[in-house]
Formats: structure tokens, C-alpha cells, sequence
């Protein structure tokens, strides 16, 4: 059965888009830890991201990277934090989280609650500073 996030890839689930190639799907996390809170997914179903091979591990970390300048064009912080968990959905993914200190990682923190509104603003602010192409 598909994943989630492979549905969320095919349209069949909404979800805030951010950026998309051929091969990675980039969109807001629906529970986010701070606002911008952005996750890549690889296209192909793999559960553990170390179970990808090293090419399209190191392609997902360069679209990251892209996705995570445009983050930081648009929301105010110090870095884009990275982490990768997968232990809720088996579909292998990285959070992208903008944060000022240490602690803006700590998954001990209670989520930012956000309309559909500030979400659908958010993802067109972030979407509009994304080049994907002359990165
Ligand atoms: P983990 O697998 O532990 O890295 O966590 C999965 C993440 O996916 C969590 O931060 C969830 O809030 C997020 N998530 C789950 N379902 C959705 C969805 N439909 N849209 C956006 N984010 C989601």
C-alpha cells in the first residue's frame, strides 16, 4: 500500500507544496515544530533514507539544501535545522526546520498550531525564493 507521502506526491492527499523535480517532493509539515517546518521526500517508496543509494541520497541532500535557502529567505532565523526521525511514517524524509537556538529542536516542544491560511502563505513565500533550476 502506498505511503502517505507517496499520496501527498500523487495529489491524492493535499498538502502545502514547496518545491518538486523528478525525483523529490518538498511540502510544509502539517505539525510543524516552527513555522516554515518543510519536509523532502524522495519519490521512490523507501522507508529508511540510508536504504537509498548514494546517489539519490546525495541528490535528496542537494534539493534539500536549495529548498532550505529558500526557507531561510523567508522566515526570520539563525539556520535551517536538519533531522531525520521516520519513525511515524515509513516513507524516508527530512525535516527542514528553521530555528534561532538548540532548543528549537527539541521534539519536547509543543507544535505551532497554524490556519490554512498561514500555511497556504508560508508555502507561497517559500515557493517564490526557490530556484530550482540555477541554484
Ligand atoms: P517522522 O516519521 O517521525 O519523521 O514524522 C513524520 C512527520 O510527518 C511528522 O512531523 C508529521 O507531522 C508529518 N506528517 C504526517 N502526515 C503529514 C501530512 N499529511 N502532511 C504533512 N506532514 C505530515
Amino acid at each position: 500500500m502506498a505511503t502517505i507521502f507517496s499520496k501527498i506526491i500523487a495529489g491524492e492527499i493535499p498538502s502545502y507544496k514547496i518545491a518538486e523535480n523528478d525525483k523529490f517532493f518538498a511540502f510544509l509539515d502539517i505539525n510543524p515544530m516552527a513555522k516554515g517546518h518543510t519536509l523532502v521526500v524522495p519519490k521512490q517508496e523507501t522507508d529508511y533514507i540510508f536504504d537509498l543509494d548514494d546517489q539519490l541520497l546525495g541528490e535528496m541532500a542537494v534539493f534539500a539544501k536549495k529548498v532550505a535557502a529558500g526557507i531561510e529567505a523567508v522566515i526570520p532565523c539563525n539556520r535551517v535545522g536538519v533531522m531525520v526521525l521516520g519513525l511515524e511514517v515509513p516513507h524516508a524524509h527530512i525535516h527542514l526546520i528553521p530555528i534561532r537556538k538548540e532548543t528549537d529542536m527539541s521534539l519536547a516542544n509543543p507544535r505551532v498550531k497554524l490556519s490554512k491560511e498561514e500555511f497556504e502563505e508560508i508555502a507561497e513565500k517559500i515557493r517564490g525564493k526557490i530556484d530550482l533550476i540555477s541554484f
